[in-house]
């Protein structure tokens, strides 16, 4: 099969793309190098099958002759990070909102298959966990831009529903939780491979607000595990999914977690809100996945536990410090 993967330079993405290539498909990756980056798919150029063009899933020209030639696509091309939405919404909401619609309008033309990436956030404010896929979305006012960012993924999945109804575009859409694991940088204010990088070089750990909000840390391999499972099985066209771990941690037991698998001596300290994003920022104090339907459907559920996945991300990090950085294990090791 052959396979557009629209931020296929991405974290997820990437991923992605690789298991696709072990299987056997033809990956054909989309990405204009925002966030995503050429290191990511390295290791993949030059394999059979695989092929990459640096431009924008905004331009409908090139998204078009790229659909048209993929049997499926895989919808992942958005601006992502809750710092990112907080410092650019006009970016945010613009690209979400149009590289999905020249996604579907593509697809449109030959009713090709479309997996259309959506998000944990879109359940907003919701306290009403853990979090089902046929529940009412909670979103906050319009003049906090955080929830811009949820706003623009629920709008992207209505418009994937509403090509499927009214124009017979098969689509499937999938909400990624907090999903994490080797290659996520923490650039984009991510959690995890902030607290692991933050950890390894004996800097103070910044947990933002009390601590107490709570997330579950899904592996990256287990979602896309999930995609290729949905990918595959025909019930789950025109449906909506969550992807995600059901294990919950409060984010200062998370500091806690990836401190020791560091073996590290940095400091936990908190950083208000009003600091670490903007003044009135709103977090979501619990976000927990409800995973029945896509258990029901695909026969598959999330399963690495999070102290495989904190050891894997601070594995990662450990081998992206620059040599002359502190590395915690080995510094203590040759003392
Ligand atoms: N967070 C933190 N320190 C950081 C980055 C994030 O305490 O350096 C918190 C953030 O406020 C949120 C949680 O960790 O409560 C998860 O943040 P992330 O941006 O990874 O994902 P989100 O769940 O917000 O999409």
């Amino acid at each position: 099969m052959n396979v557009l993967v629209t931020g296929g330079c991405g974290f997820i993405g990437s991923h992605l793309a690789e298991r696709l290539l072990e299987r056997g498909d033809r990956v054909l990756v989309l990405d204009d190098l925002s966030t995503g980056s050429m290191d990511n798919i390295a290791h993949l150029v030059g394999r059979p099958g695989f092929s990459y063009r640096i431009g924008s899933a905004l331009d409908r020209p090139l998204v078009t002759e790229l659909v048209d030639r993929a049997d499926v696509t895989v919808h992942l091309a958005a601006a992502v990070g809750v710092r990112l939405i907080v410092e650019r919404p006009v970016h945010t909401i613009e690209t979400n909102v149009g590289a999905t619609e020249a996604v579907l309008a593509a697809a449109a033309k030959k009713q090709k298959p479309v997996i259309v990436a959506s998000t944990s956030e879109v359940y907003g404010k919701s306290t009403t966990v853990p979090f089902r896929e046929d529940q009412d979305l909670q979103l906050g006012p319009t003049s906090h831009s955080r929830w811009a960012y949820a706003c623009s993924k629920a709008l992207d999945e209505w418009l994937a529903l509403a090509y499927s109804h009214e124009k017979g575009v098969p689509v499937i859409v999938v909400r990624f939780f907090n999903t994490v694991g080797p290659r996520q940088t923490g650039r984009y204010g991510m959690v995890l491979p902030s607290f692991a990088r933050q950890a390894l070089r004996g800097e103070p750990i910044t947990v933002f607000g009390t601590g107490d909000q709570s997330r579950c840390f899904g592996h990256v391999k287990d979602a896309v595990e999930g995609l290729l499972r949905l990918m595959d099985t025909p019930a789950a066209v025109n449906e909506v999914f969550n992807i995600g771990s059901t294990e919950e941690t409060t984010i200062r037991r998370l500091a806690e977690r990836v401190r020791d698998a560091a073996g590290s001596k940095s400091e936990i300290v908190t950083v208000p809100y009003s600091e670490a994003y903007a003044a009135g920022f709103e977090d979501m104090l619990r976000r927990v996945p409800d995973v029945t339907k896509l258990e029901r459907v695909t026969g598959f559920r999330p399963r690495t536990s999070l102290d495989d996945i904190v050891a894997d991300v601070v594995e990662d990090q450990r081998r992206r410090l620059p040599a002359s950085a502190p590395m915690t294990r080995r510094a203590q090791a040759a003392s």
